[in-house]
């Protein structure tokens, strides 16, 4: 086995970590404002159409990776990937 980031070799009976990541559609039970029955109707029309597991991905994904030990800890300080390269120390006086 791998890790699924850095791609180090993960040894049998090493510490390794999975991280499954869930992502669901968020409905807050608002429709579009814009838009009247007319347009609602096309909508379940094209829902009806859609490749149901097309459909499916789009409203529900879940990954899983694998991770040594250094990936999962870079990975749970910076989870969405937003930090800036420059190191650890942020907020530095130059
Ligand atoms: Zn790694």
């Amino acid at each position: 086995m791998i890790c699924d980031r850095c791609g180090a070799e993960l040894a049998p009976g090493s510490l390794k970590y999975l991280v499954t990541i869930h992502v669901t559609a968020d409905f807050d039970g608002a429709l579009p404002a814009e838009g009247g029955l007319d347009d609602l109707e096309a909508f379940m029309r094209q829902v009806d159409g859609e490749d149901p597991v097309r459909l499916e991905r789009d409203v529900y994904q879940s990954h899983g990776h694998l991770l040594c030990p250094a990936c999962k800890d870079a990975f749970l300080r910076d989870p969405l990937g937003v930090a800036r390269g420059g190191g650890p120390e942020e907020g530095r006086m130059h």
